[in-house]
């Protein structure tokens, strides 16, 4: 489970994270959603660890993992990461890249790369290499990537805006499905709405750096709160 705490982040001088404080519980979809610009990556990146807050808590299960004063270094915080230039290992085959941030016997790691392949429809491909991919493919490479260790969180920033809107929706749904049954808490970052009505548990709406209204899909469709939330939403259909 995820929980932050009045983030805040300013790039020369200018807020462009304003006290942002959220939960998500394992299994749960929490869409950030909001135009180009208002913090949504930053926001992922404090959490991520790859980038220091100027104030607020970051806490994983239980753990605070980061505040001002202390802090938990990335690759020890549990949490997988799938970002749009993500990009797989080139020089690794699908397998290898899997297979990247395991730890174990090498009997134990094979036997999760092998489930986590079949899961996500890619067995046949565990000795290509990513060049020998489609880009939904190398998507699907890439979710079994990240989801390898078992992060209890996964943090997502506009993974599917890469693919074609046929491919895209089916990877949607299948990813939420996988995600469900891992019971990952998931922080999906998309300025679309479109996107975050159809994978959404709960939707925050961001604005200039702050969290203007929060709440289940259908409610913030039926009742935005202002008339640029109205205008933003306009063209859902
Ligand atoms: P998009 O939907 O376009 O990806 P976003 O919501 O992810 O937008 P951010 O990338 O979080 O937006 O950027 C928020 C604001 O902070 C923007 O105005 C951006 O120009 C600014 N910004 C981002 N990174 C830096 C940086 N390293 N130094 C200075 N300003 C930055
Ligand atoms: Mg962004």
């Amino acid at each position: 489970r995820l929980k932050i705490k009045n983030l805040v982040q300013r790039y020369d001088g200018r807020k462009v994270v304003d006290d942002v404080s959220l939960e998500i519980w394992p299994g749960q979809v929490v869409c950030l959603l909001g135009p180009s610009g208002c913090g949504k990556s930053t926001t992922l990146r404090m959490i991520a660890g790859v980038e220091m807050q100027n104030s607020g808590e970051i806490w994983v299960d239980g753990n605070l993992i980061c505040d001002t004063v202390f802090r938990v270094p990335p690759e020890r915080r549990q949490i997988g990461l799938m970002f749009q230039d993500f990009a797989l290992f080139p020089h690794l085959r699908v397998g290898e890249n899997v297979a990247f941030g395991l730890r174990g016997s090498k009997a134990d790691k094979g036997m999760r790369v092998e489930e986590l392949l079949r899961r996500v429809g890619m067995s046949r491909y565990l000795e290509a290499y990513p060049h020998e991919l489609s880009g939904g493919e190398q998507q699907r490479v890439a979710l079994a990537r990240a989801l390898a260790p078992r992060p209890s969180i996964m943090l997502m920033d506009e993974p599917f805006s890469g693919l074609d809107n046929r491919l895209r929706d089916g990877i949607r749904d299948e990813t939420l499905e996988i995600l469900r049954e891992e019971e990952t808490a998931v922080l999906l970052v998309t300025h679309e709405p479109e996107e975050a009505m159809r994978m959404a548990d709960e939707i925050a709406l961001m604005r200039r750096g702050r969290i203007v209204q929060q709440g289940a899909p259908y409610n913030i469709y039926n009742a935005p709160v202002d008339r640029e939330a109205v205008a933003f939403f306009s063209d859902v259909n």
